[in-house]
């Protein structure tokens, strides 16, 4: 039998995107089921672990905080070492940082030579009366750039598990 703590399958997962668009948050709601009105940001590379069930097979997920490290924009080969999927977020409040995107995508071409599955994630939904960015908007992005597309709130916990299982899934199928 298996000893406790072994899994099938060993997954790095990122998230990338703008300062403030709630990376940590999503990550902690995520690994721990919290949420931090005030996190603030660490330096270093932070870790989260959280093992799921996905058909039969366990899998362990670590996934990378960049720790504000994106403010500097000095996100580089060493963060994205080892990552297998990547959660591209912007905050549905801000535009500029859904215009960011396609930046953090160019910035992750440039850093990455493995093969890596990209998700969007629009944050930030149960600030609907401040939405800038539409659902539709986003659905067109995601579209162009051929990438499933979840609208999360890290604060109300909204479709965060959906995001993450389903690029765990779309990872898990060319392991
Ligand atoms: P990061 O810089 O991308 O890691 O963003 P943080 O996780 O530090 O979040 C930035 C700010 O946005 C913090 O004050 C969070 O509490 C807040 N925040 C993050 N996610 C949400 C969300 O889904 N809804 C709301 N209302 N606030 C959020």
């Amino acid at each position: 039998g298996k000893s406790m703590g072994s899994y099938d399958y060993l997954i790095k997962l990122m998230l990338i995107g703008d300062s403030g668009v709630g990376k940590s948050s999503l990550l902690l709601r995520f690994s721990d089921d919290s949420f931090d009105m005030n996190c603030t940001p660490t330096i270093g590379i932070d870790f989260k672990l959280r093992t799921i069930e996905l058909d039969g097979k366990k899998i362990k997920l670590q996934l990378l905080d960049t720790a504000g490290q994106e403010r500097f924009k000095t996100i580089t080969t060493a963060h994205y070492r080892n990552a297998m999927g990547i959660l591209l977020v912007y905050d549905i409040t801000n535009e500029q940082s859904f215009k960011n995107i396609e930046e953090w995508l160019k910035n992750i071409e440039k850093h990455t030579s493995q093969p890596v599955n990209k998700i969007l994630i629009g944050n930030k939904t149960d600030l609907g009366a401040q939405r800038k960015v539409s659902t539709e908007e986003g659905r067109k992005l995601a579209e162009q750039l051929n990438m499933a597309f979840y609208e999360t709130s890290a604060k109300d916990k909204s479709m965060v598990d959906e995001a993450f299982f389903a690029l765990t899934r779309d990872i898990k199928k060319r392991l």
